[in-house]
C-alpha cells in the first residue's frame, strides 16, 4: 500500500496533472494513464468505473437479478407461509398444516424470529455468506430460481423499477433483460406422438428430416391459435413497458424472450420457442431470443443438437430476430470431456447465433482457431460474464478464455448474468475485467462499453444511434471531469 500511495503520488502531484495543465494530455489519455496507475487496487478501480459510463448489460436474468432482500421484503408483507426447516414458501397455508415448522412470517415476527429467518432466508435466494463446502456452488446458485419462484412473480412489475433505478444509479445506460417469456398456451395432448419423431430424428441426426417435421408443427400451432395468445403476450409486455415508464431520457430497457433447455418434452419446448420467436418479431420492446438453464443438466446436454436445429429453423422463419445463446458454459470436469468441444461450433455455425453468452469453455472448442475466425467475421459477440463464471463453474483468471476472443478480435461485451443471486454489479464485472487482465487497455475497455449498444438487439435504428451518440458524450464528458477533480485535488 504505501508503495502504491508512493507510485500514485508521484504520478498525481507531477506527471499527470502537470501535463494536462499545459494541454498535452487528453482527457482520454489522462482517464488511461490514470487506470494502469490504479489496476491493483480495487477501491480505486470501483470508485472510476461506478462513475464511467458503462453502456448496456446486454446479459442479464430479471429474476436473478433481483436481490434477495426485495424477496424478503415482498414475502413479509404478503404474509406468506414459510417452512421453517426447509425455507420452503407457501402463499397460502399448506392443507391440512400439521407441520408444526410451518409457520406465517408475522407469527414468526410476533416470535422475535424475524432477523434470523431473514439471514437464512437472503443465504438461501443468494451466494451471501456463501462458504465452500456448503454444497455445490452450481447447485446453490441453479436452486435459488426455484426458491423465490413466488416472491419473484409478485415482483413481476416493481422487480423491473429496481433493476431500472439500479442500472441508472451506476451510470448504465440500457438494459437487454430475459424477462417472462412467452409461452405457446396451447393444447398439445394430441402432438404427443411427434415427441418420439423428434427424439428419433435426432439419434439419426437427421436434419432434413426434422425440418419437414418442424414444419408440420408449426402449421399446427398456428391452427391452435399461437399468434393470439401471442398478441395477449405482447400487448401485456407493452402495457407493463408504458405503464411503468421504463424508458426515459437516460435510461432504455428492452426485453429477451427465451425458452429453458431443461425441459424434458421437446414439443412443448419447440411451442415456447416459436412463441417467443413470435413475439420478437411483432414487439418492437422484445429485441432478441435465448435459451436458458444449467447447460450440464442431462436433458440440456441430450437434446442440445435438436436445441440448435430448433434455433437454425426458427432462423429461416423469422430472418429479422436476433437471438443469443448461452453456449459453452462448461468446464472440465463438469462434463465428459468430449463434450467440450462442440457446444459454441454449433450455437455459431448451426443454428447462427449472433451473440454468445458465456463461451466459457472456448479453449477445448474443436478447431477453436476457426471458431474463432468465423466468429470475428461474422461480428458474433460473446458476453463476458466474469462473476457468474468463477462462482458457477470456478474458472477465472488466466483459465478464463476471455484472452482467446480479444486476441481475436472478437467483439466482447461485459455483463452481470445474475446480479441479485451472485450479489455483484455491472460496476464489478468492469473492476474485476481491469484487475485480472491488465493487458486489456483503457481504449479495448471503452469498445467494450461502445459494444454494448452497437451489438445489442434494439431495433429501432434511430434509437440506437441516438444511445450511441449520447454514450459517446457521456464517456467524453466522464473523461473531463475525471481529470478535473484529480487535477484539483
Ligand atoms: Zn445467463
Amino acid at each position: 500500500m504505501i508503495k502504491y500511495t508512493s507510485t500514485w503520488l508521484l504520478l498525481a502531484l507531477f506527471i499527470l496533472p502537470g501535463t494536462a495543465l499545459f494541454g498535452q494530455v487528453s482527457a482520454d489519455k489522462y482517464c488511461s494513464d490514470y487506470l494502469n496507475s490504479i489496476r491493483d487496487n480495487r477501491a480505486l478501480l470501483t470508485a472510476f468505473f461506478q462513475q464511467m459510463p458503462k453502456g448496456g448489460d446486454l446479459h442479464n436474468h430479471f429474476s436473478g437479478s433481483i436481490y434477495a432482500e426485495s424477496y424478503f421484503d415482498y414475502a413479509l408483507k404478503s404474509d406468506f407461509w414459510v417452512n421453517l426447516k426447509t425455507l420452503e414458501l407457501f402463499d397460502k397455508a399448506p392443507t391440512l398444516n400439521l407441520n408444526s415448522d410451518i409457520k406465517k412470517m408475522s407469527e414468526v415476527n410476533a416470535a422475535g424470529g424475524l432477523p434470523d429467518l431473514r439471514y437464512q432466508l437472503l443465504r438461501f435466494w443468494s451466494i451471501k455468506d456463501y462458504f465452500l463446502g456448503d454444497e455445490a456452488s452450481d447447485k446453490h446458485f441453479f436452486d435459488a430460481f426455484d426458491k423465490f419462484d413466488l416472491a419473484s412473480k409478485g415482483l413481476a412489475r416493481e422487480g423491473l423499477l429496481e433493476l431500472k433505478q439500479r442500472a441508472k444509479a451506476e451510470n448504465v445506460q440500457y438494459i437487454e433483460l430475459m424477462y417472462r417469456s412467452a409461452k405457446h398456451g396451447l393444447d398439445l395432448s394430441d402432438l404427443k406422438i411427434y415427441s418420439g419423431i423428434l427424439d428419433s430424428l435426432q439419434r439419426q441426426k437427421n436434419s432434413a428430416g426434422l425440418a419437414i417435421v418442424l414444419d408440420t408443427l408449426y402449421a399446427r400451432f398456428i391452427r391452435k391459435g399461437i399468434e393470439s395468445k401471442v398478441l395477449d403476450y405482447t400487448q401485456t409486455i407493452e402495457k407493463t413497458h408504458r405503464e411503468l415508464q421504463l424508458d426515459d431520457s437516460t435510461f432504455t430497457m428492452r426485453f429477451q424472450g427465451y425458452v429453458t433447455r431443461v425441459l424434458e418434452d421437446q414439443v412443448t419446448l419447440y411451442g415456447n420457442l416459436v412463441a417467443s420467436f413470435l413475439s420478437a418479431e411483432r414487439s418492437s420492446l422484445i429485441v432478441g431470443v435465448n435459451i436458458v438453464a444449467p447447460e450440464d443438466n442431462p436433458a440440456s446436454m441430450r437434446n442440445y443438437w435438436l436445441h440448435m436445429e430448433f434455433f437454425k429453423w426458427c432462423k429461416k422463419r423469422f430472418p429479422s430476430v436476433k437471438f443469443s445463446m448461452h453456449a459453452g458454459e462448461l468446464t472440465l470436469g463438469l462434463v465428459k470431456p468430449e463434450e467440450l468441444n462442440w457446444h459454441i461450433n454449433a450455437a455459431v455455425r448451426d443454428a447462427g447465433a449472433h451473440r454468445i453468452g458465456h463461451g466459457v469453455d472456448l479453449a477445448y472448442e474443436n478447431k477453436v482457431y476457426d471458431l474463432l475466425k468465423l466468429m470475428q467475421t461474422q461480428q458474433v459477440a460473446v458476453e463476458i460474464n466474469l462473476t457468474s463464471n468463477e462462482y458457477i463453474l470456478k474458472v477465472k483468471d488466466d483459465q478464463h478464455p476471455i484472452t482467446l476472443y480479444r486476441s481475436a478480435k472478437v467483439p466482447i461485451v461485459i455483463s452481470t448474468d445474475d446480479a441479485g443471486i451472485l450479489r455483484s454489479n455491472l460496476t464489478e464485472q468492469f473492476v474485476l475485467l481491469a484487475n485480472r487482465y491488465k493487458n486489456i487497455s483503457y481504449a479495448e475497455i471503452k469498445q467494450y462499453i461502445l459494444n454494448s449498444i452497437k451489438f445489442s438487439f434494439i431495433k429501432e435504428e434511430k434509437l440506437k444511434l441516438k444511445l450511441t451518440h449520447n454514450l459517446q458524450q457521456q464517456l467524453a464528458k466522464f473523461e473531463q471531469q475525471l481529470q478535473l477533480s484529480l487535477i484539483k485535488r
